[in-house]
């Protein structure tokens, strides 16, 4: 099925808008899906690990730092282009693609949003080589969709911080070199102004993985708990300005990562989508190609117009993103393009499974597994009830 796997109808109107830098990058990431990422992909999902070489490349291609700014060594990548990488490389393998601008969410990000000019320039150069994963830890086990209930807490002493707690789910968690954690300055009692956020080195005394999850989909990409016991963090690693802010801090920086998991939807779907019909338009039944079974073709029809539909309000939200980020309605867009995405990823996986029949259901075929990762987008960066609540803020 590999070579019909080629064919890749949805071209569509966002290309239309991709500066040339944007179209090389993408053209880049298209390339490491197809030669590196692909033959791999099944692999990754079955033994729920990467093979070493894969972060390795990942890192020496510049995309797994690919949002360093360029002055700290990076490659300058914004919202769009981290949106185009990860959607290309979903397209064969989501897991993989998480690789791609990994330590955005949880060390640049949080570090240009949010730390002062030293700290930047201690830790995104040391984020430029590509060889650290980071992660960020917000969620406990009695605290998810309600950050303000975390039980972690951090206790000032001098000119540290004292950080205890655990927490559970964190991307990355368990091979992360760097991190962002969330933690209570004030009672534990209080809300979310009394959440301050840090940036932590996982190598420090008191930081331990703990359980690692075993997941549905999205294998290989280690999830996982983290335990602080009496960690010691330096007072200067407190990010967003000062204590109780932490909470406003990480509420940026997932409205501006949002947009990324709806591209691993994009790329999905154009993945599923792809391979189904490539595999009707050679599968017969009742003497012809089942592609050519007008119910069929009316299936891929909604599936591409489901896919376009996504890409061109992720795309817009991205271009948003990145021309004026805090303007006040990125955040609903950022939050309906996570959504919608990643809704009509799981649609279109699902039909895209059926379209091969029984074959679908199997492993020797791409899309169980698509399907599988699809519903991971459901929960991240927030549930999709949580984004809907995002959207109808302040309306
Ligand atoms: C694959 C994966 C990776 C993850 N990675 C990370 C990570 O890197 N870092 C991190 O900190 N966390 C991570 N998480 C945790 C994730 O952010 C939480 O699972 C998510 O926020 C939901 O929290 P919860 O699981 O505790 O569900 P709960 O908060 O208990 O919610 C249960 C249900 O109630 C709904 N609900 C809750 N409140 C409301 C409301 N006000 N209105 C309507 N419905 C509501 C939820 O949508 C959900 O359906 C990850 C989770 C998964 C599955």
């Amino acid at each position: 099925m590999d070579e019909l796997a080629e064919i890749a109808p949805a071209a569509g109107m966002v290309e239309d808008f991709l500066t040339a830098e944007q179209v090389a990058i993408r053209e880049m990431a298209r390339d490491v899906a197809e030669n590196l990422v692909k033959p791999l992909a099944a692999q990754i999902d079955e033994d729920d690990a990467f093979p070493r070489e894969l972060i390795e490349e990942f890192g020496r291609l510049g995309l797994i730092q690919l949002a360093v700014p360029e002055e700290f060594g990076g490659a300058g990548g914004r919202v769009t282009e981290m949106c185009l990488v990860r959607e290309e490389i979903s397209r064969v393998s989501a897991s993989a693609a998480w690789l791609a601008g990994n330590n955005t969410a949880g060390g640049v990000m949080p570090l240009l949003l949010g730390s002062t000019e030293e700290m930047r320039r201690r830790y995104l150069p040391e984020l430029a080589t590509g060889k650290h994963l980071t992660c960020i830890a917000m969620s406990e086990s009695d605290a998810g969709s309600d950050v303000s209930a975390i039980r972690t807490t951090a206790v000032r002493d001098g000119d540290h911080y004292v950080v205890n707690g655990t927490k559970t789910f964190i991307s990355s968690g368990p091979v992360a070199s760097f991190g962002t954690v969330l933690a209570k300055t004030g009672p534990v009692s209080a809300g979310k102004d009394a959440i301050s956020s840090f940036f932590f080195d996982a190598s420090w005394k008191g930081i331990s993985v703990g359980k690692k999850d075993r997941k549905l989909g999205m294998r290989g990409t280690p999830t996982g708990e983290i335990r602080f016991e009496d960690v010691r963090i330096p007072a200067s690693h407190i990010l967003g300005g000062g204590e109780g802010r932490g909470f406003a801090l990480a509420m940026k920086v997932l409205n501006r990562n949002r947009p990324t998991v709806g591209a691993f939807g994009c790329g999905i779907a154009r993945g599923a989508a792809d391979y189904a019909l490539a595999y009707t338009k050679e599968r017969r039944a009742f003497g012809r190609a089942v592609y050519d079974f007008q119910a069929t073709r009316f299936a891929f029809a909604d599936m591409y117009m489901q896919i376009e539909a996504a890409r061109s309000l992720l795309y817009r939200t991205a271009y948003r993103l990145d021309s004026d980020p805090d303007a006040p309605e990125t955040e609903c867009l950022s939050a309906m393009a996570k959504c919608f995405a990643s809704e009509m990823c799981m649609r279109v996986a699902i039909s895209a499974m059926e379209q091969l029949g029984g074959h679908g259901y199997m492993v020797d075929h791409p899309l169980e597994r698509m399907m599988r990762d699809a519903k991971a987008l459901h929960f991240l960066e927030g549930t999709n009830q949580i984004a809907r609540i995002v959207m109808m803020r302040d309306k």
